[in-house]
């Protein structure tokens, strides 16, 4: 940790923290949760003391955003997440304006109670305005659970909801559903994920007309006013994820608890995955990464290209060449600019057609920026 200690950090940062339990799994799921509960608040109890070790790492910092991700952070005992934000509160400073997000399945009595947690952005799962999809991916809420949830969440907070295009046992009119609810609610953030496939012969069959559902969605969404400033994420009046945009403009942050991330300065890291070591290390007073890396020049780059590309407003050119001195988007993109690429006021970024095509230009361009570091 001694390079930490050395590490530039600006003086306002986000903090995320995962909540990695769910009382049952989604059949598409790929993110880190476990559904035996027996370790719940020993897992707590290790998240308090690596929040206690980032603290004295970072005494002065303010906390401009909180973000508690799952798993499903509504399935947990609400005393945990109570006791979770006082030790945050006691440890650090939070910005006058923070920002405070919760992730949460469609329930009611949760979300109720989250307003007495200074939360004021609520962000629910509906994945689907369609009960048989729901159902087929055993998703544990109905849509009608999700309306309730969201009047909820709506008399005293922003609200995102949670898309997902590609699901099983999806249909046009699963699309029109979603559309309608969108369209009738109006919520001030809405993000939809295309459902990654592994590829199978079969996957491959109905990609297309899932890509088609997914744009017809994405159309469907910007029609009615709502601002794409992220590839996959649509704000209404300027309501962005502010804690989101620290991940993608390369910023500042925290991840707190088991397979969470973080970057600081030049420093890049991941928390071990697993429970049990994560527990064990943290009674120990230990920090435990399974990555731990201070990026180079190059990394740094290639890094913050990557996730900056993803927004509309895009990435600024001085802040790259203050990495990498010699960039020269001009001289580097000179054939995909136009069509796929622009720079605008200082910014690169990509078109319409280039936000489309997002993941092969993006490949491309992350591969020519290796290929700039090899020839320098
Ligand atoms: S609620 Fe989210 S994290 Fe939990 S199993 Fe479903 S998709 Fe995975």
């Amino acid at each position: 940790m001694e390079s930490l200690s050395s590490t530039l950090v600006s003086e306002n940062i986000g903090l995320y923290l995962h909540v990695p339990f769910c009382k049952r799994r989604c059949t598409y799921c790929d993110f880190v949760s476990f559904t035996d509960f027996s370790q719940v608040k020993e897992y707590f109890e290790a998240l308090w003391k690596e929040i206690e070790l980032w603290s004295k790492f970072l005494p002065r910092i303010h906390v401009e955003t909180i973000y508690v991700g799952g798993g499903s952070p509504s399935d947990v005992p609400f005393e945990l997440l109570e006791k979770t934000l006082e030790r945050i509160r006691d440890m650090f400073l939070i910005a006058d304006d923070f920002e405070f997000t919760i992730e949460v399945n469609p329930n009611c009595e949760f979300v109720e109670r989250l307003r007495f947690l200074d939360v004021n952005r609520v962000s629910i799962g509906l994945q689907a305005a369609d009960d048989e999809v729901l159902k087929c991916v055993r998703r544990r809420h109905s849509v009608g659970d999700f309306f309730r949830t969201f009047e909820t969440a709506k008399n005293f907070a922003k609200v995102n909801v949670d898309f997902i295009v590609g699901l099983p046992n999806e249909s046009d009119r699963t699309i029109e559903n979603d559309v309608h609810v969108v369209e009738t609610l109006r919520p001030d953030h809405v993000s939809i994920y295309l459902l990654e496939t592994h590829e199978s012969e079969f996957e491959t069959a109905i990609s297309e007309v899932v890509e088609n559902r997914y744009e017809r969605f994405v159309e469907a969404v910007k029609e009615m006013g709502y601002d794409r400033y992220e590839i996959s994420n649509f704000a209404l009046n300027n309501s962005f994820c502010r804690h989101n945009l620290k991940y993608w403009r390369n910023e500042d942050y925290i991840g707190l608890g088991v397979a969470a991330g973080g970057h600081l300065g030049r420093i890049r890291y991941v928390n071990s995955p697993r429970l049990g070591e994560y527990i064990s290390k943290l009674k120990e007073d230990d920090f435990v990464f399974d990555y731990f890396s201070r990026n180079d020049d190059l990394q740094e780059l290639k890094e913050t290209i990557f996730m900056g590309l993803r927004l509309s407003e895009g990435v600024n050119i001085e802040k790259l060449r203050e990495i990498w001195w010699m960039f020269d988007p001009y001289e580097l993109f000179h054939d995909l600019l136009g069509e796929f690429l622009e720079i605008e006021d200082g910014f690169l970024k990509l078109t319409e057609r280039g936000f489309d095509l997002s993941a092969r230009v993006l490949a491309d361009v992350i591969d020519r920026v290796s290929l700039m570091a090899v020839g320098r």
